[in-house]
């Protein structure tokens, strides 16, 4: 083999060594507060830089349209009955390219051109492929939206319910992208029996709480559940759809071929890898101390409020999630995203339900711990984090003690010693 074939990626492209270089330098200099992502294992990573990047496989094991699929059919068969044990489900698909790509392909399995499809409010905390006119959910189906109440910034079910009356979804979807509680699947399953409608659970961000049954498991009461592989559940990124029995033909003609072509093995490898992962007793102490953390975190930023002027959306969490309302403070959320930044902590600005600030902006600031956990954050790092995040908000500002004060923080929690 010619030495391009061979030779180490520094010495055949020191242009693109050196950037992946400089982003494992910035994720260890930084605290990673974005909710949605995670860091995996080196041997993900082994997995993900496999040759089963090579294979073409188009279809189902068992039924493929290559030849010399009988490797990656053992591998799809691993990461299907895996994702089936882990959640109790009785069919996955492990195919989809992304989180998005699992709820098109199921609006395709269950709903023709035209159909009403009715999904949570993304400014509410919801996610715009349930039923916004920006994405292809919009585009082929009639989206509509609830939300959440302005008393207390929960869910709404009345209007949900209310809204499913009045225009007969074909498809109910539950599940969010930016809220800090748990929700009564049981009463969403009501109101799709009351209508005849299918529920799409979609567990995005709690899969990994869910598999650690820290959170409550939508499997059971939805007819599909899709989810991320690569937020609380911390594998690589790519989706999954979990369904009943008697809809899996539909949810697996809809992926393939309806939606998407050859899959990628590397990646559904390092799947049957994450969830594996997920079953053991370590993950299950990363994901309580996820939850724990998220409560320190939500508890100092809530004795911080009078000084910072920001608030603890909901006063809580029950999730991974801490959400600000920080108009009180005058900033919107760029401003406050900004001093975050400038102490090397990443966060996302969001726009919060009857924000004050309108536009796409907002006034949200969202929080994870799931990625910090990871890195080894405990209880003390999380409260210190908290104190540095109401410092960098308040009167002090992003002064450079605070700046050195997290830049220690995150030295002290070292992520992949063994890379160079
Ligand atoms: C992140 C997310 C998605 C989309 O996942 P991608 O992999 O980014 O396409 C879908 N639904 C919810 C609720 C999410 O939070």
């Amino acid at each position: 083999m010619s030495s391009d074939f061979t030779a180490p990626l520094g010495e055949l492209d020191p242009e693109l060594a050196g950037l992946i270089d400089a982003e494992l330098d910035r994720q260890r200099h930084c605290l990673d507060c974005i909710a949605s992502e995670n860091f995996v294992p080196a041997a993900l990573m082994q997995v993900h830089g496999s040759v089963l990047t090579n294979k073409y496989a188009d279809g189902y094991p068992g039924r493929r349209d290559y030849d010399g699929c009988e490797v990656i059919d053992e591998v799809e068969r691993l990461a299907i009955a895996r994702a089936k044990a882990l959640f109790g489900a009785e069919h996955a698909n492990v195919q989809p390219y992304s989180g998005s790509n699992a709820n098109f392909a199921v609006l395709r399995a269950l709903c023709e051109p035209g159909d009403t499809v009715l999904g949570w409010d993304f400014t509410h905390g919801g996610h715009p492929t349930h039923y916004d006119a920006d994405t292809l959910t919009g585009r082929f189906y009639d989206g509509i939206a609830y939300h959440v109440r302005r008393s207390d910034r929960l869910v709404d079910v009345d209007e949900a319910a209310e809204l499913a009356s009045r225009h007969h979804p074909k498809v109910i979807f539950v599940g969010w992208s930016c809220y800090p509680r748990t929700v009564d699947y049981a009463a969403f399953r009501e109101i799709a029996d009351r209508v005849g409608a299918y529920l799409v659970a979609d567990m995005a961000h709690v899969a990994g709480i869910v598999a650690a049954k820290a959170h409550p498991n939508p499997v059971p009461l939805a007819d599909v559940c899709t989810f991320t592989t690569h937020k609380t559940l911390g594998g690589s990124r790519g989706g999954a759809i979990l369904c009943r029995a008697g809809l899996a033909e539909r949810i697996d003609a809809a992926v393939y071929p309806g939606s998407q072509g050859g899959p990628l093995p590397h990646v559904f490898g390092a799947h049957a890898l994450a969830f594996h992962l997920a079953k053991r007793p370590e993950f299950a102490e990363r994901i309580a101390q996820t939850l724990s953390g998220a409560r320190t975190l939500a508890r100092v930023l809530a004795e911080a409020e009078v000084a910072t002027r920001c608030q603890v959306v909901t006063g809580g969490t029950e999730n991974h999630q801490v959400i600000l309302d920080v108009s009180p403070s005058g900033m919107d959320g760029a401003a406050a995203l900004e001093r975050l930044e400038a102490i090397a902590i990443n966060a996302n600005a969001m726009p919060l339900a009857y924000d004050a600030v309108p536009g796409p902006i907002g006034s949200g600031i969202r929080l994870g711990t799931a990625a910090l956990a990871t890195r080894g954050f405990d209880d003390d790092a999380f409260a210190e984090l908290g104190g540095l995040i109401a410092a960098a908000l308040g009167r002090e500002g992003p002064s450079e003690a605070v700046q050195g004060q997290a830049a220690q923080l995150a030295a002290s929690f070292p992520l992949y010693s063994a890379l160079a």
